[in-house]
């Protein structure tokens, strides 16, 4: 009993070094670069910037609201 203990506890420190190695070598899961949010004028939502229809220094969502313009 106390071999097959020490067995998993030697096997336990394998699978710690190799992923200790693993994390040290390999660049992280690349997380998907925080992209520059704004907010339509006419009606609020958040979405991307780089989807953003500007006109007259605001964003807007879409074609519709961007010919509607901004809500007072
Ligand atoms: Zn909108």
């Amino acid at each position: 009993m106390a071999k097959f203990l020490l067995f998993v506890a030697v096997i336990a420190v394998i699978v710690m070094l190799v992923r200790a190695s693993n994390r040290r070598s390999k660049t992280p899961p690349a997380a998907p670069k925080p992209e520059a949010m704004t907010q339509c004028a006419h009606c609020g939502v958040h979405f991307p910037r780089s989807e953003a229809l500007s006109q007259d220094g605001r964003d807007y969502c879409c074609e519709d609201h961007r010919r509607l313009g901004s809500r007072p």
